[in-house]
């Protein structure tokens, strides 16, 4: 059973998971946006060593702070392809949003695809590709959680209007990759507080009412 630890960070309030194997102290990182001290206390505080940070997608609210941990780890980074040119962007990005002066994005040392399999101590972690807030979002499955990065929120759904974005293939993701996990499955976002699978397929306002699950299929 994996330990996930959910960490705030940055202007937007992103979340970074520590998720470690408690006996063989073992771990990844989902998502690194900011503060990477704050991560590394946390990483340190329950002994862990990460093994490769993962991002959920290339914004730069989940990816500021891999170029330091990276160093200070010594670990790798990875991302899927299709979020390469988001990454790249991400100074002029944070430049508009937030403002001020950002550091230079992180090189991926590899890339996730779907159905790629991360295996952390005697766990595995599946990957999903999940296009629609951007079209490389993926999102980790491990026993009984999924990270979702952008693409669900607890009672949201993610943007579909940035560069990237498609309405029509977040709906895809979320009908066909993410809605269809058990119930009683986690959900952890890339902002906000955790959910569940159920929770959502029932009280989701942009799924439900709006009948953007089809409950029928
Ligand atoms: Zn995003
Ligand atoms: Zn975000």
């Amino acid at each position: 059973m994996l330990i996930v630890e959910r960490i705030v960070v940055g202007p937007l309030m992103s979340n970074s998971y520590l998720v470690f194997d408690p006996v063989l102290k073992e771990g990844i990182l989902i998502d690194a946006g900011d503060e990477s001290e704050k991560i590394l206390k946390n990483i340190e505080r329950n002994n862990v060593e990460v093994k490769a940070i993962y991002a959920t997608h290339g914004h730069f609210d989940h990816i500021l702070a891999v170029g330091d941990l990276k160093e200070y780890l010594g670990c790798k980074f990875y991302i899927h392809k299709d979020d390469l040119e988001i990454l790249g962007n991400a100074v002029t990005n944070y430049k508009e949003i937030v403002g001020g002066e950002c550091p230079e994005p992180p090189k991926p040392d590899d890339y996730v695809e779907d159905g790629d399999k991360i295996i952390i101590g005697s766990s595995k972690i599946e990957v999903l590709h999940t296009p629609g807030h951007t079209a490389g979002s993926v999102s980790y499955v491990l026993d009984g959680s999924v990270f979702t990065g952008d693409t669900l929120f607890a009672g949201a759904i993610g943007r579909y209007d940035l560069p990237g974005g498609s309405l029509e293939l977040l709906l895809k993701s979320l009908n066909e990759k993410i809605l269809i996990l058990p119930e009683n499955y986690s959900v952890y976002p890339g902002h906000g507080p955790s959910t569940t699978i159920g929770v959502e397929k029932f009280h989701n306002p942009f799924i439900g009412v709006r009948g953007l699950y089809r409950r029928d299929k």
